[in-house]
């Protein structure tokens, strides 16, 4: 353990800390708060994911699975291979429910079939 660290995500103290780029370098990230201390557990999980769209998904599924997740080896490449997966699935079942494109394509979609519905109606007149 170093001193004074605690997860910028999961508030663990214990593993390995790593720095983070909250805004990626390659994304004109820089020095100073743009760096945080993360778990190697929670570094790994967020991969490549925008900071914001990670925290705003990560934080419940943390709420749901706090004691396990805090009880893991951050350091296990084995553990954090199983948490990867578990987030993975936690997301594709939050994105399936609440995608925001999800009502915009459904609109769409309506449309469509009205706009053919009237348009079969029209024709069907004599
Ligand atoms: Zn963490």
């Amino acid at each position: 353990m170093t001193f004074g660290y605690a997860c910028h995500y999961c508030g663990r103290t214990d593993g390995t800390p790593t720095r983070d780029h909250k805004v990626p370098k390659s994304a004109g990230g820089g020095w100073g708060a743009n760096i945080i201390m993360s778990c190697k557990m929670c570094n790994m999980i967020k991969g490549s994911l925008k900071y914001e769209f990670f925290v705003s998904h990560f934080q419940p599924f943390l709420a749901e699975n706090k004691e396990e997740y805090l009880a893991a080896d951050a350091d296990s490449l084995k553990e954090i291979k199983r948490w990867q997966r578990a987030f993975t699935l936690h997301l594709r079942r939050h994105l399936d429910l609440s995608h925001p494109l999800r009502p915009l394509h459904r609109k769409l979609k309506e449309s469509r079939l009205q706009a053919r519905r009237l348009a079969q109606e029209n024709r069907e007149r004599p």
